[in-house]
């Protein structure tokens, strides 16, 4: 292995978020925003180069690989690649974020080839609202796709965008949820990420509130967060239940100064700071015939080593505006 990425702030990037597509078959307003355009096919990159970028990462100290999207199933051929990937690099901690809509026929092929883990974002237990919510009328489908992957052997993790005026009437059907199903139900603050997405300081159901309220509903027991699988996930056991509750807070308790993560986006910019802007443009480079890979990997290692503490990003964003222009559907979350 080589040198390991750190960057000036003694954070290692062990973690790598790469999106394989910008297009998504729901059009959830937090994250979608108002871009409705979409990569031109020749610049979003093929899967053969994703496999030569992780295996570079591999190299780097990357242990642990997400692919997410837009919606990672919409692109042609996805589940084919993610057992490719499985199996090109059997160390690597490989995982998928989705909304499960189109998992169905690819559930016992990836549980088959060694996928033992999968997040599935559900931001609603009511199927109107899911509907409002995403515009597509799927509820059920994708309540049935989570009982399919927990019957396959796969770990699921539900994650739910924490909003004041959408969700937060719904925890006790969230905390019966998971109460009810061995997952670990966990919400994420709805972050200021991308323009038009209609995030406001009071649109944000703070983790502090959730928890509090989720006390009055069952008794929690806090989970000790040595363990790496949490990430930045602070987690509790709900007495009598199968599942656990977990909140991430990046909004009201950031977790940057132990930040392992990079992200590559679909059309092959580098990423550092979910909250930054500043892209770093691998595409050309990797296809470069006389640059590539070497060079790739010079930038990463730069692009690295400047990493932001995205907090003072967040402290300093102009009221009423995102963080960062880009929305979250091209990023990858
Ligand atoms: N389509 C996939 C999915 O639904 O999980 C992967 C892509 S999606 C961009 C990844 C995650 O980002 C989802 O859990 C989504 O809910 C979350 N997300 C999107 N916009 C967000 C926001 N403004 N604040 C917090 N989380 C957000």
């Amino acid at each position: 292995m080589h040198k390991l990425l750190e960057d000036k702030h003694g954070r290692k990037a062990s973690y790598m978020r790469v999106s394989v597509t910008d297009r998504c078959n729901l059009q959830c307003t937090y994250c979608a925003g108002e871009g409705k355009e979409f990569i031109p096919h020749p610049d979003i990159l093929r899967y053969e180069e994703i496999l030569e970028f992780m295996g570079m990462a591999v190299d780097m100290g990357v242990e642990k690989v997400r692919f997410t999207g837009g919606e990672p199933f919409v692109r042609k051929g996805f589940a084919d690649f993610m057992i490719a990937a499985a199996e090109q690099f059997p160390d690597v901690d490989l995982c998928v974020t989705t909304n499960a809509t189109l998992i169905k026929d690819y559930v016992a092929p990836l549980a088959a080839a060694g996928i033992r883990r999968v997040n599935i974002s559900l931001d609603t237990m009511n199927p109107e609202r899911f509907e409002e919510v995403t515009k597509r009328d799927l509820f059920h489908e994708v309540r049935a796709n989570i009982d399919r992957c927990l019957e396959a052997g796969m770990k699921v993790k539900v994650n739910a965008v924490a909003m004041r005026g959408v969700n937060d009437n719904e925890l006790p059907a969230f905390v019966d949820f998971a109460r009810n199903n061995p997952v670990d139900m966990r919400f994420i603050e709805f972050m200021p990420v991308g323009l038009e997405t209609g995030w406001a300081d009071k649109a944000v159901w703070k983790a502090d509130d959730i928890l509090a309220e989720a006390g009055k509903l069952a008794s929690l027991k806090a989970v000790e967060n040595g363990d790496k699988q949490h990430g930045p996930a602070r987690m509790f056991e709900i007495e009598g239940g199968q599942g656990r509750i977990g909140l991430i807070s990046p909004y009201t308790n950031h977790f940057c100064a132990t930040c392992n993560r990079l992200r590559l986006t679909s059309d092959g910019n580098l990423r550092t700071c979910l909250f930054s802007d500043k892209v770093y443009r691998l595409r050309p480079v990797l296809r470069h015939p006389q640059l590539g890979l070497k060079q790739v990997e010079k930038i990463i290692r730069s692009a690295s080593r400047h990493k932001p503490i995205g907090h003072d990003l967040l402290e300093r964003m102009p009221a009423g505006q995102g963080v960062c222009r880009t929305r979250m559907a091209s990023i990858g979350g």
